[in-house]
């Protein structure tokens, strides 16, 4: 079918019409999407735009930072364990950084200063990232890590690299000052170095992604429209058609970026280099290092050896070493760190009133079985959610308040669960029992007549309430509630103030009701054509002693 010029005309929506329908659609099929600037007026933009007092404050946090590395390392002391000399330098190297921030939010920026970027080595879950959030906690900047190997040199398949910084203005609340001022964490970094095939001839992608980081390591302008986010390009194109300036971006100079990774195979090089330069000198006195020594002697050229580009390197003048995690380390993190994971689960259980006790042997063992999982501090969680995981699902619906973590319950958990809620279920029979008997004595009390209650009638009554989570005294009033003037019109008729509650009659009070009252009826008769003596106080009929509930 042909259109002709002037139907394509009609059909065209004018700009303001296009921006409802695209905002409309945007809405509809991308809740949650970032709509700013999408509205016939653009009003969105600036209502998702942060309060302009939050802006102030932190810029004006940076304008007064004042902290020393001693600050700084005693804050990060108190929630990361161990990891010393990575935490010394870290702190000497964000004091550096942000008293320079100061200084050039002041207009006294020296010329020519060196970013102290920062390459943390280290193996997994020994803290790395903990010590990176929690001085961007400390600080006040935002903070964004993601894994280096997500990154394509091209940005077409996987991420692009200025994805990490627009990722600081969405976390800054789309604030472009603060973003300029965060730190960029970038993990796996050994993973885009180390691709080099056999031949030795290096991965070009990872090649291509050290070059792109480069950039944004040393200075450059990041749009803060992604271009391969389709809306934000529109919006763009739209902005510019209608004369505006185009988007914003966010400068790089004074964002700290902090690369880390395992890097195996680090070693062996260092310690070549190490063994190249003693040869024929003092080889006889070569010291054998262990592996986090060894590391901690790193250089520039072993780094290069490794397979980063030298300006890559060269732009990250900090080296850090963070040292694996022994079981005494990982006892401490359980013991003594802020951010324990064990006082995660307290918290947990106590959501259901229920408290945890930690022993000191139970939180050895947990390290001692954390150790074998090699995987760090992470290995803490690993062993824990396999011995909580069934407290945390039978605990919360049972009578249990409190119960101990020790060695026991670490080594085989699924027995002592089932020690602990028998147990408890054998403290709440007994409770149960008490109630029984008061409930039974202030019926003798209140009407003179005894009831007692045989063990097996108590047992029935005990797990009814169970089974209906009601209490057995709920239990009692529904059931016996016709009791008091049933068994007052037998002992009115017989004379009889001493009932016994056999199993049968709690599995159907109303049924032994009724046939009690029945027969006090035909014995009343009886009674009437032969009468007999009043019963003594020692006859069962109309012995009214307390009951002798068990
Ligand atoms: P990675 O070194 O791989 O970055 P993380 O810092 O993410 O490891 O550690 C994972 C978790 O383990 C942290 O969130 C923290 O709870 C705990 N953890 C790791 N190392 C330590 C440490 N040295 N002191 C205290 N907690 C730690």
């Amino acid at each position: 079918m042909v259109m002709r010029n002037e139907d394509k005309k009609k059909d065209m929506p004018t700009p303001e019409e296009f921006q409802k329908q695209l905002s409309d659609f945007m809405k509809e099929h991308f809740s949650g999407f970032p709509l700013s600037g999408f509205g016939p007026t653009g009003k969105n933009q600036s209502s998702a735009a942060p309060p302009e007092e939050s802006k102030e404050r932190s810029i004006e946090d940076l304008k007064s930072f004042e902290y020393r590395p001693k600050d700084v390392k005693a804050y990060l002391d108190r929630f990361v364990i161990k990891q010393d000399e990575a935490k010394k330098v870290l702190s000497v190297a964000l004091c550096d950084h942000y008293h320079h921030v100061r200084l050039a939010l002041e207009g006294k920026e020296a010329p020519n200063y060196a970013k102290q970027n920062i390459i943390l080595i280290g193996p997994t879950g020994v803290g790395k990232t903990y010590l990176i959030r929690s001085v961007a906690d400390l600080i006040g900047v935002p903070f964004v890590k993601a894994d280096a190997t997500k990154f394509s040199e091209t940005g077409y398949v996987g991420s692009d690299v200025e994805d990490l910084v627009r990722e600081l203005y969405r976390r800054s609340d789309n604030d472009v000052q603060r973003a300029q001022f965060g730190i960029v964490y970038l993990d796996e970094v050994d993973k885009i170095a180390m691709a080099r095939n056999e031949a030795g001839s290096r991965d070009v992608s990872g090649r291509g992604v050290q070059t792109n980081l480069l950039k944004l390591m040393e200075e450059t302008d990041v749009s803060i429209r992604s271009p391969q986010d389709m809306a934000s390009q529109i919006q763009a194109m739209m902005e510019a058609q209608r004369g505006k300036k185009s988007s914003s971006s966010i400068n790089t100079k004074h964002i700290l970026f902090i690369v880390s990774g395992a890097f195996d195979g680090l070693e062996s090089i260092i310690q070549r280099r190490i063994n190249e330069a003693t040869i024929g000198f003092a080889a006889s006195r070569q010291e054998s290092l262990d592996d986090d020594a060894i590391l901690a002697s790193v250089q520039t050229k072993d780094l290069i050896e490794y397979g980063f580009e030298p300006e890559f390197v060269g732009r990250l003048p900090v080296r850090v070493v963070c040292h694996s995690l022994g079981q005494d380390d990982l006892y401490h993190i359980l013991q003594g760190s802020e951010g324990s994971i064990i006082r995660q689960y307290e918290q947990d259980f106590a959501a259901y009133g229920i408290d945890v006790l930690y022993k000191t042997d139970g939180l050895k063992r947990i390290a001692a079985m954390a150790a074998e999982e090699k995987t760090g501090a992470r290995g803490l969680m690993t062993v824990c959610e396999r011995i909580f995981r069934h407290f945390k699902y039978e605990l919360p619906s049972s009578e249990v308040k409190r119960f101990e973590v020790n060695q026991a319950v670490v080594d085989t958990p699924s027995e002592e669960l089932k020690k602990l809620l028998a147990t408890q279920s054998e403290r709440a029979r007994e409770m149960s029992l008490d109630i029984l008997r008061e409930i039974t004595t202030r019926f003798h009390d209140s009407h003179g007549i005894a009831l007692a209650l045989e063990p097996e009638a108590c047992d029935h009554l005990i797990e009814l309430a169970l089974s209906k989570s009601l209490s057995v005294r709920e239990i009692w009033q529904d059931r016996f509630k016709d009791y008091q003037f049933g068994l007052k019109l037998i002992a009115k008729n017989t004379g009889q103030k001493r009932f016994v509650i056999d199993r049968k009659a709690a599995e159907n009070p109303d049924k032994q009701l009724s046939d009690w009252v029945v027969a006090s009826y035909r014995d009343q008769e009886a009674s009437a054509d032969h009468p007999t003596p009043e019963p003594t106080p020692e006859s069962p009929q109309g012995d009214a002693q307390p009951p002798k509930t068990p």
